[in-house]
């Protein structure tokens, strides 16, 4: 009998409007194991084909991105409530920036790397970066399609097959890009979406994986670490962030104001990198503040019907409790809402959930919004003294994705970002930096660990195996059996000319090596 995974299948709703999409079976156990033996069946032909043959193989796929992106914008916007223009900016054109730099750059950061070596002279080394065979990509619902097509495809650059587990909430963007796949030509096996909710994620780590890269909250972060650390197979999790940007007195304020605006509520602010908190040197406080609330009250918030709204919907209802109960302790403990505060509550589990763009005052580390991920439509501004006291209350959380500093001073700006202990930091600038294709992604702390796209992101997706070759094929080799009280002498006499730091202290000590040699076995000097 088939084991059905949690439920049958999973209703598709468009969260903005309520419509529904159509439902998607789950997949059973049976099928996650089936898929893995095919996965890993095509694997061997797939990590056994040069590197130039699996460029070309997926170029064609950058071909048919461009020309179906505005059906995938549609197609995304329609499974997650974000207006098509979020779909087209931050999900398609990010995936094609993404590919494209592989499609130029894979054969490169792939190549095999030869080592001198300064003690093995004889030997030969050369690093191979190496598949690891079938991958779990386990992915959430926030960016549906750049998230698993961006880690789906840099693990098959690498040579890997892939096994997609969507999230519940997006199953049917999911399988576009698998379809998408197919019609490029890849061979089916290769890349498989396995629609299902949490447990088939946990099949799919059980089912023998040999790597996992999973996308999603902490909590779920430290399930699918614990499960790969029991089967010892390496993970990388890119998790939840709190992510501040400090504005200092000398910034730009209205780029900053409108940076910021975006930042906090792009992706109605479900976005792990999104700007949920705010701290402002006091001397710029106010008129920050003022500038910033009459930038989100030009917000326009709804389904997108024709183009004209800014922020979508949330996109299921627990979402959007979450973020209300942060709000609502928050103002209990006497923060002040400049703006927002308050949603709109739809029907069932995933319909128009629209919380209106938040903005609060006076809030502290007691409460919930200050400390934890919203993930919602919120952002809370802060005034500080200077700089120092920024950096220190900005680095004050267990999170760190992304931070962003705002000042006029390179000198600032620098010390500052490098005194942030956050995997990101964006000068003069929020958010739009973490999605290129060229540079790694990932967080620190409770944020996670690897690193996703960028030259480190193809890399994590393969293992470095060392080879190493005997150059002379010489009998024997000091290191040998038999050891002898002599044979140590001379290994210790050699040590401080191999590694002593002075030039003049290498060579008395290379000299004094030979003359105990010379002693040592032939009674001489
Ligand atoms: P989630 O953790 O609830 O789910 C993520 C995925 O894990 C889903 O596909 C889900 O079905 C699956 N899953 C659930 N339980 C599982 C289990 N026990 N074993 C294996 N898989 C399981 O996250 P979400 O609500 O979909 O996404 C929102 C979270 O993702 C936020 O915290 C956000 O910050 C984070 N996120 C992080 C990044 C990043 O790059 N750092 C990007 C996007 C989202």
């Amino acid at each position: 009998m088939s084991e059905a995974l949690t439920h049958d299948s999973i209703p598709a709703v468009n969260p903005a409007t309520g419509e529904s999409l159509g439902s998607v079976p789950v997949v059973t156990r049976e099928q996650v194991q089936s898929a893995f033996h095919r996965a890993r069946q095509a694997q061997h032909n797939w990590g056994a084909t040069p590197v130039a043959g699996r460029v070309l193989a997926l170029r064609p796929v950058l071909d048919l991105m461009i020309e179906r992106r505005d059906a995938l914008a549609l197609k995304i916007s329609e499974e997650t409530g974000k207006p098509r223009f979020e779909a087209l900016v931050a999900e398609v054109i990010p995936t094609l920036d993404a590919l494209d730099y592989y499609l130029r750059n894979a054969e490169t950061l792939l190549q095999s790397e030869r080592v001198a070596h300064r003690l093995l002279r004889t030997t030969r080394s050369t690093l191979y970066h190496e598949p690891y065979g079938v991958v779990g990509v386990i992915t959430p619902w926030n960016y549906p399609f750049f998230l698993t097509a961006s880690i789906g495809l840099s693990a098959l650059f690498a040579g890997n097959a892939v096994l997609n587990k969507p999230s519940e909430f997006t199953p049917l963007v999911g399988l576009e890009f698998e379809r998408l796949l197919r019609e490029a030509g890849l061979p089916p096996a290769l890349y498989q979406c396995l629609p299902g909710y949490g447990a088939t994620g946990q099949a799919l780590i059980e089912a023998g994986c040999n790597k996992v890269s999973f996308t999603g909250s902490v909590a779920t972060g430290r399930k699918v670490a614990a499960a790969c650390g029991e089967r010892l197979i390496p993970v990388s999790l890119e998790l939840g962030g709190k992510d501040p940007a400090i504005v200092l007195a000398d910034a730009d304020l209205e780029r900053a104001v409108k940076s910021l605006t975006w930042g906090a509520f792009t992706n109605c602010g479900q976005v792990c990198a999104s700007v949920e908190r705010i701290y402002v040197q006091e001397s710029v406080a106010d008129r920050f503040t003022e500038r910033f609330v009459e930038s989100v009250r030009e917000l326009r918030q709804g389904p997108d019907s024709a183009y004209d709204v800014d922020v979508g919907s949330m996109v299921n209802r627990l979402q959007f409790e979450k973020v209300s109960a942060q709000v609502e302790d928050a103002t209990a403990k006497g923060a002040q809402v400049l703006i927002g505060g308050q949603g709109q509550a739809g029907e069932g589990e995933k319909a128009r959930y629209y919380y209106a763009p938040t903005v609060l005052t006076q809030v502290d580390p007691s409460m919930d919004v200050e400390r934890e991920e919203t993930f919602g439509p919120v952002v809370t501004i802060v005034p500080v003294r200077d700089a120092d006291d920024a950096l220190s209350r900005a680095n004050d959380s267990p999170y760190g994705l992304t931070a962003s500093v705002w000042t006029r001073s390179k000198d600032v700006a620098e010390r500052l970002a490098r005194g942030l202990h956050f995997g990101s930091v964006f000068v003069n600038d929020s958010l739009a930096p973490s999605g290129a294709g060229e540079v790694p992604w990932g967080g620190v702390k409770a944020s996670g660990f690897g690193k996703s796209r960028g030259p480190q992101g193809l890399r994590d997706m393969s293992r470095i195996k060392h080879v190493s070759v005997d150059r002379f094929n010489l009998r024997d080799n000091p290191i040998w059996y038999p050891y002898s009280r002599d044979k140590y002498r001379l290994l210790s006499e050699f040590v401080p000319a191999l590694f002593g730091v002075s030039p003049t202290r290498r060579v008395k000590a290379g000299i004094r090596g030979v003359r105990t040699g010379l002693r040592a076995f032939f009674g001489l000097g």
